[in-house]
């Protein structure tokens, strides 16, 4: 055996996500046209507004955004800073935030977008682990940014610092979309088989303040419908990504052993495996 990459569920070597903050009423505009093309979206809200019905209303988040299977997600129940703050304030953020999330939709919320600064613009190099130790300490599983955008197309290699692909707003992207839909990595080579997601992110009310709805569709109308991508929210792709990390294997790679609840798939040398749950698969 030579390389071993993650696949996503049926085998698909990419992903689509986005993510969109702040919990807007252009929200329920957005998700009528992404859920119309088959994209997954996690909205990040704050706690603070979750009771402002001139936004969205508990109602609607819970059966046009839950219930249309996206995902919400903690914002900072302020919008504050975690690096302008002290760090008891900052853990007050994080856990008031989720806390008012969780009860007042009835569902665990473990992701989280970076309210105004996040950790590519922190200019001490000690700050970050400070965050981060926050960040786990409130068991916050990941932990969006913004400001970088790149197409590289990889997974992070650090949750707590999830860096999307690209701003909906990047003149580039529909140069990125075509190139990351024409990737065909099954004819890479082998060593670069690795799988590729792309993020996209956002704040809904930029299309009202633009008036540039059309830009949205044909997004979406270039991301969808592709048979070898997978559509899911940020934390269906995080669990998804921990889950194969857990897989457990024998020294020599040849057993391996799936101890989640997921059906795991990856590529070895061209060829794709899959592993129940509880199963123990042997190349
Ligand atoms: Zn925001």
């Amino acid at each position: 055996m030579l390389y071993q990459f993650l696949r996503f569920p049926g085998g698909k070597p990419k992903a689509v996500t986005l993510s969109y903050d702040d919990g807007n009423t252009a929200d329920m505009k957005f998700n009528d046209i992404i859920t119309r093309y088959g994209l997954k979206c996690t909205f990040n809200l704050l706690g603070s507004l979750v009771e402002d019905e001139s936004r969205l209303t508990v109602d609607y988040i819970k059966s046009e955004i839950l219930g249309r299977g996206h995902e919400v997600a903690n914002h900072g129940y302020d919008h504050r800073s975690q690096i302008k703050i002290r760090p008891i304030e900052g853990i007050r953020e994080l856990l008031d935030c989720r806390l008012t999330l969780e009860k007042t939709f009835g569902t665990i919320i473990k992701g989280f977008a970076y309210p105004d600064t996040s950790p590519n613009s922190y200019t001490h190099s000690d700050t970050y682990e400070r965050v981060k130790n926050i960040l786990r300490e409130v068991d916050v599983s990941y932990a969006r940014c913004a400001g970088e955008d790149n197409n590289k197309f990889l997974l992070p290699s650090d949750f707590h610092k999830w860096m999307p692909s690209v701003h909906h707003d990047n003149p580039e992207i529909m140069e990125y979309i075509d190139e990351f839909t024409s990737m065909n990595i099954d004819e890479f080579y082998i060593a670069n088989r690795l799988p590729r997601l792309f993020f996209l992110w956002g704040h809904t009310s930029e299309f009202d303040d633009n008036d540039n709805w059309d830009h949205l569709e044909a997004v979406c109308q270039k991301l969808s419908g592709k048979s070898d991508i997978w559509y899911a929210t940020n934390i269906e792709i995080c669990e998804y990504v921990k889950a194969y990390e857990s897989l457990s294997y024998s020294a020599d790679g040849t057993m391996i052993y799936n101890p989640t609840l997921y059906t795991i798939w990856f590529d070895v040398d061209g060829r794709l495996y899959s592993v129940e749950p509880g199963e123990t698969l042997r190349l």
